[in-house]
């Protein structure tokens, strides 16, 4: 199809860059390390904390993968992550989310160093992409987003973006994104959410569409002016008996009918996903360059 984005391709061009950078650092005795948590045994999260492990020992970084059981209390996890934070031989930390019950989410977060926030969720990283700091790190999934669209040679500059969803993971933080002053910013952005009226009105006057809402193939034709881009961030399983699982995923783009109008669009699977875990990687690499140039990571003052 002539006008999909190819996510795996993109993501395999990042790689092809990092393994240089990696190689570089090597040379200068630095192994970017990184370290992902699991706690609990949610089925979705540990396939994903496997992805990240699998890709990080691809690029031969220097990677661990911490998998507690689900009982931990939230002190024993911030007693991990300090130990970690403490580690030199890691630069990025992840906590998956989303944790059990009995941990907050937000306290797990605080207790990263901001410099080895390499989701990017710490609220100095979260005021950096506010700020047009790009000393940060940018959640994966947005920073994802934008690069597909660059590598695909989408004008950003002055488009009508429409961000469908406004979460702190996707929506609000490449709402932010693609307004910075920047390259690979300057869009007029409008963000969509579940208390938006007249939806289809506004999302037919976009260029771009980000789709991030969590509902499976929600985005419509009729939503869609003929020659937008859409960007498909949604992972949702749905039940298909013909398939070896017995569910198939699709994402929050009804794909068939949209990518008969969409000037550009993007698959699930194979479409933001690889990007995800490209963009982690990318940030463990610049966590490394800015801990060996600092001499540790980045905290706050006091902390
Ligand atoms: P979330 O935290 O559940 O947020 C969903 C957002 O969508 C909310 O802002 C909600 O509005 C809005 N929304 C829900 N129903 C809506 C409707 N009918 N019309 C308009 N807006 C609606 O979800 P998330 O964490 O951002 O994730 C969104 C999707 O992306 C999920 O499918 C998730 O699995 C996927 N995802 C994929 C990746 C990847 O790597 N590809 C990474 C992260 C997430 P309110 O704020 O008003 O409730």
């Amino acid at each position: 199809m002539g006008n999909l984005i190819d996510g795996r391709a993109v993501a395999e061009n990042v790689y092809v860059d990092l393994r240089r950078q990696i190689a570089e650092l090597k040379s200068e005795g630095v192994t970017p390390g990184l370290a992902v948590v699991l706690v609990g045994d949610d089925l979705a999260s540990r396939a994903y904390v496997g992805s990240k492990d699998k890709m990080s020992r691809e690029l031969d970084l220097h990677s661990v993968k911490l998998e507690l059981p689900a009982v931990t209390t939230q002190s024993e996890l911030l007693k991990r992550i300090e130990e970690l934070n403490g580690d030199p031989a890691i630069h990025g930390i992840l906590v998956q989310s989303p944790p059990p019950k009995q941990i907050d989410d937000a306290a797990i977060v605080r207790a990263l160093a901001p410099g080895q926030d390499v989701d990017g969720f710490h609220p100095l990283n979260v005021a950096k992409l506010a700020m047009g700091d790009e000393s940060g790190f940018v959640p994966c999934t947005p920073l994802g987003v934008q690069r597909l669209l660059v590598e695909s040679k989408i004008d950003i500059a002055g488009a009508h973006v429409l961000v469908l969803g406004r979460s702190m993971i996707v929506g609000k933080p490449v709402a932010l994104l693609l307004m910075q002053k920047a390259k690979g910013g300057d869009a007029t952005v409008t963000v969509a959410h579940s208390r938006t009226k007249n939806l289809e009105e506004v999302s037919r006057a976009a260029d771009i569409i980000i789709a991030a809402i969590g509902r499976a193939q929600f985005l419509k034709a009729r939503h869609v002016r003929d020659g937008a881009v859409v960007i498909d961030v949604g992972i949702n399983r749905v039940e298909d008996a013909g398939h070896p699982r017995g569910y198939r995923l699709v994402g929050d783009v009804d794909f068939d009918e949209v990518s008969k109008k969409a000037a550009a669009i993007t698959p699930v699977p194979g479409g933001v996903g690889p990007m995800t875990i490209a963009m982690l990687m990318s940030n463990t690499v610049k966590a490394a360059r800015q801990i060996a140039a600092r001499g540790s990571p980045e905290r706050l003052a006091g902390a």
